[in-house]
């Protein structure tokens, strides 16, 4: 099955097959447990719904390596209009935004860098007019830099900005350290993407053991950590390592994926932690699927189900 994992990262960067799959509906088959649907409206729903079960929300209206400016400019409107819904229905306290630069700009030729960082500042404003906060999702490693870049731009002006590291880099311990400074909140995840070995560790221990060590740096340092992972292994590493850095619940938070390990995202949540649901919405979850079923080749024969009988 891991075998499966390169070529199924690949294809999610593959402009046929996604326009082959895209016409799919996000109710059909595999889609919908990990996209809740295509609108604000359902997706205000779900929030209210895991709100109501003590957890917390971060949403990300789907899209990425956006390459018009007509595109980018609609899907900073979606997040305005989502923030402004999420304060008017009482929501904005416990759902902020998880927002991925290259769908609002920063592929585009020559003024990517630029554009990407004058819609994440309006995206900021809307958040911080509903009393929430924004995320910076991380792509690939070419992007590493500017999207580090504009958060430190970002954060003259809007320090509760946070930003997500990517365990899997070679460069990730030292980006931990730079980060690890109080009011800093900093999600650590494996890594999604498809990355060569000059950047990246490759298997499955080097990355874990590479989590960890990063994982020690954020919760001995004086920011909010933000522990982004399912992995039964690391959930249990982290509720240890943040009682030996004497951390309080609530000085930190887990967060795990919309329709991943649900019960176990409530079992925590009992536990007295904090913990943060994203939730992917809107129409362009190709992207987004091909990576959760790269992470999980199992589910590879559901998806092709349901493309069958579409
Ligand atoms: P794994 O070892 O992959 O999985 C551990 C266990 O979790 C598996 O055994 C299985 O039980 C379960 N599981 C994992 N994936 C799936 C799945 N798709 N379907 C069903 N069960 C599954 N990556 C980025 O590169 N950039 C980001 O900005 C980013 N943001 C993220 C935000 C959040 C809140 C989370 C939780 C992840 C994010 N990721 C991001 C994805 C992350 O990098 C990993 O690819 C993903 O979380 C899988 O790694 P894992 O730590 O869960 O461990």
């Amino acid at each position: 099955m891991a075998l499966l994992r390169e070529p199924l990262l690949l294809l999610s960067r593959s402009g046929v097959v996604k326009k082959l799959v895209s016409t799919m509906p996000v109710s059909a088959g595999i889609v919908k447990s990990y996209v809740p649907g295509e609108t604000t409206a359902t997706a205000v729903e779900a929030t209210r719904g895991l709100v109501d079960d003590d957890l917390k929300v971060t949403l990300d209206f789907l899209g990425e390596d956006t390459l018009d400016v007509e595109h980018a400019d609609a899907t900073v409107a979606a997040y305005v209009e989502l923030l402004r819904e999420l304060s008017s229905q009482g929501l904005s306290r416990s759902a902020e935004v998880s927002v991925k630069l290259s769908a609002i700009g920063q592929a585009l030729q020559d003024v990517g860098h630029k554009t990407a960082l004058e819609n994440a500042r309006t995206i900021c404003r809307a958040a911080r007019n509903a009393g929430t906060t924004v995320t910076l999702d991380m792509e690939d490693h070419t992007t590493t830099d500017s999207t580090l870049t504009i958060l430190r731009e970002l954060r003259k002006d809007f320090p509760e900005t946070g930003a997500v590291l990517q365990a899997y880099l070679h460069r990730t311990e030292a980006d931990c350290r730079a980060l690890a400074y109080e009011g800093s909140r900093v999600r650590l995840c494996k890594g999604a993407y498809n990355e060569p070995e000059e950047v990246a560790y490759q298997s499955r221990i080097d990355v874990d053991r590479s989590y960890v060590r990063c994982l020690k740096v954020l919760l001995a340092g004086q920011g909010y950590p933000m522990i982004a992972s399912h992995d039964p292994r690391i959930v249990e590493i982290a509720s240890s390592l943040a009682s030996r850095f004497g951390r309080a619940q609530g000085s930190y938070e887990f967060q795990m994926l919309y329709g991943i390990r649900p019960d176990e995202q409530r079992r925590l949540a009992r536990a007295g932690e904090t913990v943060r649901v994203y939730i992917p919405y809107g129409q362009e979850w190709y992207g987004y699927l091909m990576r959760r079923l790269a992470e999980r080749p199992q589910n590879l024969s559901f998806f092709l189900k349901s493309l069958i009988s579409k």
